[in-house]
């Protein structure tokens, strides 16, 4: 396969980064593609041709209008493109519309989560974690799509409208007193259960140092005198409660291993469930193979009607990301473990899909493949790890670390990132932002089928330094 079976249609002459009526940015990216082998020139500049047939220049704009003209000349061809850019300063202003309703109660629906801010950049407020159906909470207020609510006297946060409704007028919302708790382990997991006597909103957090799982239960005050915790148990060293308000009750829960292999926070009735997955007991004995027992979710971004990031020379970031899942599926099939994908084709599969694929499936870790796009055109701008979960950074950090054994520029290692396939918690997750699409020396290199299989050979060499890690841990 070669990078040209990508591209839509064969190269023609086509700018498709720059035509812009107005902008508010001196320095200005023209970006093209042209027939391989032609010469380009912008403004009467020679520009570079990349093996992929995309060029480009950064111009700086003086005030007011810029002529810009491309001529390209392929054998007996001459083709012009002109056109002017239009540079005005832009005039900060912030309008922001804040309407404010009182309205008493809303209760939450599935797939609702909180966030901790109205947020305001482009993948929305930071998130806190998923809420469970059915939880009452005080409205404190509408800040466009979302709800501010009050979880407790002193701490309120916001929930997207989509995922709650409001309650007839008269509707009070949940208070508990927490009575019995057991910590047991059911195989798989170890699990707390709090029983209460309504569903309470609650926040979970990690702490790395020492390795616990907090989940404050607000609305709560604590009448539990008796935690019952037996010997068997795999991920939990220990349980323990404070009150810390008059109304949240804190549950702290120690855990025993370094590592991680997800948790999930659910009601089952009016008792708080918290799930622990324990450790893959295959991890536990010694393997050849470093894959073997083991199930990886794999992620090819986009699909369908979402083509993702285009690059200059008209590369579509799905067709990429597809072809380096199943070449990373190829190596860890080599390696022993099992695979489950996303999606296998070109196909259309939403976030909440996916989610449920790897879910269902029981997977022990994700691993999600995309390209990048932004930044400077003109320069390579590296490849990236992602994780939004604190005990998923080891897990993202190898992975960046063997990427970077290839000579590509370091884009960085990104914590809390807030990526829909990071957010779950039921097991680890990374998103690898392999290359910038957008960047042309990046898009070389993602043109090479050659060079993609690399850059999975060093995920899937990534995935391997952890596994052993883990081994390691648990001697
Ligand atoms: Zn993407």
């Amino acid at each position: 396969m070669t990078y040209n079976s990508f591209a839509q249609d064969n190269l023609r002459f086509k700018i498709v980064r720059g035509k812009t009526d107005t902008v508010n940015s001196r320095s200005h990216f023209i970006i093209g593609v042209a027939p391989l082998g032609a010469e380009i020139f912008i403004n009467g500049m020679k520009v570079k041709q990349y093996s992929t047939g995309s060029f480009g220049t950064q111009m700086m704009l003086q005030d007011g209008v810029n002529p810009v003209e491309i001529k390209v000349y392929s054998g007996s061809e001459e083709m012009t493109d002109s056109f002017s850019v239009f540079y005005k300063q832009s005039s900060l202003q912030e309008v922001r519309d804040v309407p404010f309703f009182k309205y008493p109660v809303v209760v939450t629906k599935k797939g609702a989560y909180l966030n901790s801010s109205p947020g305001g950049d482009r993948l929305g407020g930071a998130k806190m974690n998923f809420l469970s159906e059915g939880i009452k909470m005080e409205l404190l207020g509408v800040e466009g799509n979302l709800y501010k609510v009050k979880l407790s006297d002193n701490r309120s946060a916001y929930l997207p409208r989509y995922y709650a409704d409001l309650l007839p007028v008269g509707e009070m919302p949940a208070f508990s007193v927490s009575s019995s708790w057991s910590v047991v382990n059911s195989g798989k997991y170890d699990k707390v259960r709090i029983a209460l006597e309504n569903r309470q909103p609650y926040i979970i957090y990690r702490n790395p140092q020492p390795n616990q799982l907090v989940v404050e239960i607000h609305g709560t005050v604590n009448n539990s005198n008796w935690i019952t915790q037996y010997r068997n148990l795999k991920s939990i060293d220990y349980v323990h409660l404070n009150q810390i308000s008059s109304d949240v009750l804190q549950v702290v829960i120690g855990l025993k291993e370094k590592f991680s292999w997800g948790y999930n926070v659910d009601y089952v009735g009016n008792g708080l469930e918290i799930s622990i997955k324990n450790t893959p007991e295959v991890l536990y004995s010694r393997s050849k193979r470093p894959f073997a027992g083991l199930t990886i979710g794999l992620d090819a971004g986009h699909g369908g009607t979402s083509s993702g990031a285009v690059s200059p020379s008209g590369i579509k970031e799905k067709d990429l990301n597809l072809d380096m899942v199943m070449s990373l599926k190829e190596l860890i099939e080599s390696n022993g473990g099992k695979v489950v994908l996303s999606r296998s084709e070109d196909i259309d599969v939403s976030m909440q899909e996916r989610v449920d694929i790897f879910r269902n499936a029981n997977i022990d870790i994700m691993v999600s493949v995309h390209c990048n796009a932004g930044g400077n055109p003109l320069q390579p701008m590296g490849t990236s790890t992602y994780y939004r979960h604190i005990e998923y950074r080891p897990l993202a950090k190898g992975i960046l670390d063997r990427l970077m054994e290839l000579n590509v520029g370091e884009f960085g290692l990104i914590g809390n990132f807030n990526f829909s396939l990071n957010a779950p918690t039921d097991f680890p997750t990374v998103l690898v932002e392999t290359l910038f699409m957008s960047s042309l020396p990046d898009e070389e290199l993602l043109a090479s089928p050659e060079f993609r299989r690399d850059m999975m050979e060093k995920v899937a060499a990534g995935l391997e330094d952890y596994i052993g890690d883990v081994r390691e841990s648990l001697k």
